[in-house]
């Protein structure tokens, strides 16, 4: 955009998302100011999974050096029937998906991955404890209103503010989501306390009738193990979508009782855990309003079952700062980017409800092999095709 460095952005959220785009607008010369509710950035016990098209973000962004430092690279995406461990399918990660899409598949732990997004963002363009409570567009300027009774304003914001966003019921109006009866349940811990039992090299997911669990390292050292599950919620309570409630562990291990002898010994191992109810929402009608647009999960949340949440919201950082960068007004770079990211976000939240990814043999293709630093910008609606690959 014209005079473009001079264009004042807010992003309210220093999750994935917003970090990201923060690190996107500045590779185009934008200084935006991020505010964030909490006060200090917390460890959460979390793995995450990121798959090529995920990292080729992180190589345009600078990261992929540190975060392939850090990060496990499984050889196998492996899924295994969860009673007798029959292999239903075993798809090559490793050497041959870095080959076929010219970035590696890596499982990490989102404290990493969070800290090198956070390391290419200057501290002083971060506000903690910044908790949004109120925005109003006025004229030209969007004012926001924080818990704390300050006030900022900008020419444009960016709703980075995750699943419970405030900024998309200024958008869309207030949402209603469904809760699937089922819960997540998750946690990190030293890989010492497994005490010699073997998870492999694998990124392995456990199949049973109703429920499943993954199971993976997420340090490159093999020294930290995470799993997480679904499976349905026992009672008729709504569990929370939180990343800081608790679970109870015996409750876990009799859910999975039935499951393969080396699921209980993984189980068996961990010293908490932690739980999160599992909501759906269908796509959006529409992603900004005025000068006000939404990103990652504050735009498309999704179950978590094709592990791609965080990789949307990195995708979408990309193209936004490469829509605003490619366009005159504001509104056209809105528009650019929705054109360009809703029919692949939107196939990622419909395919992750389906909760089948990869259990028998998949082409990934058309989601690994996708680069959001170089996909063409839609600029009108032939943006059914604006899946992207090369290999
Ligand atoms: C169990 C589980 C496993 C997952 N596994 C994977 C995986 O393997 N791979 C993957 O790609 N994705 C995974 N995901 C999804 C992924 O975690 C999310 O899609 C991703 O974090 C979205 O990033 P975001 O920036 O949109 O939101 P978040 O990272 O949640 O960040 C939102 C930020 O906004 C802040 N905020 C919220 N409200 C306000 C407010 N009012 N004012 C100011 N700040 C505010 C929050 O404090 C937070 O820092 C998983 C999710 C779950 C639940």
């Amino acid at each position: 955009m014209r005079n473009q460095q001079k264009l004042s952005v807010a992003i309210v959220g220093a999750g994935i998302g917003g970090l990201a785009v923060a690190a996107a607008l500045r590779k185009h010369f934008i200084e935006p100011v991020i505010y964030e509710q909490a006060e200090a950035f917390a460890r959460v016990g979390a793995g995450i999974q990121q798959s090529p098209n995920a990292v080729k973000v992180h190589r345009w962004l600078g990261i992929e050096e540190r975060t392939r430092a850090v990060a496990f690279t499984p050889a196998t995406s492996l899924n295994r029937d969860a009673l007798s461990g029959k292999v239903t399918n075993d798809h090559p990660l490793g050497r041959e998906v870095e080959a076929r899409y010219g970035a590696p598949y890596l499982t990490m732990h989102r404290g990493d991955l969070h800290d090198a997004l956070a390391s290419i963002v200057p501290n002083e363009s971060i506000r903690l404890g910044k908790k949004l409570t109120q925005i109003r567009e006025r004229g030209a300027r969007v004012e926001l209103t924080f818990a704390d009774g300050s006030e900022a304003e900008a020419e444009a914001v960016i709703g980075a503010d995750g699943v419970h966003s405030l900024i998309r019921d200024h958008v869309t109006g207030p949402e209603q989501p469904r809760f699937t009866g089922r819960l997540a349940y998750r946690t990190t811990f030293p890989a010492a306390l497994l005490r010699g039992v073997d998870i492999g090299s694998s990124r392995t997911k456990w199949w049973g009738k109703d429920r499943h669990i993954v199971i993976y390292f997420v340090t490159a050292d093999r020294d930290e193990v995470y799993f997480t599950t679904s499976q349905p919620e026992k009672a008729d309570w709504m569990t929370k979508e939180s990343w800081s409630m608790k679970g109870d562990l015996g409750e876990l291990r009799d859910a999975f009782a039935m499951f393969h002898s080396a699921v209980q010994r993984v189980l068996a191992a961990a010293p908490e855990v932690h739980k999160w109810g599992i909501y759906e929402r269908d796509p959006l009608p529409v992603w900004s309003k005025g000068k006000v647009v939404l990103l990652g999960d504050a735009c498309h949340p999704m179950t978590p079952y094709m592990a791609s949440g965080a990789a949307m919201a990195l995708e979408d950082a990309a193209v936004l700062a490469r829509a605003i960068d490619e366009s005159d007004t504001l509104d056209g770079a809105f528009r650019l980017y929705e054109q360009t990211r809703k029919p692949r976000a939107s196939m990622v939240q419909t395919g992750s409800s389906a909760n089948n990814w990869m259990r028998n043999e998949t082409n990934p293709d058309w989601l690994y092999g996708y680069d959001a630093s170089r996909v063409p910008l839609r600029s009108s609606l032939a943006a059914e095709a604006s899946t992207y690959y090369e290999a």
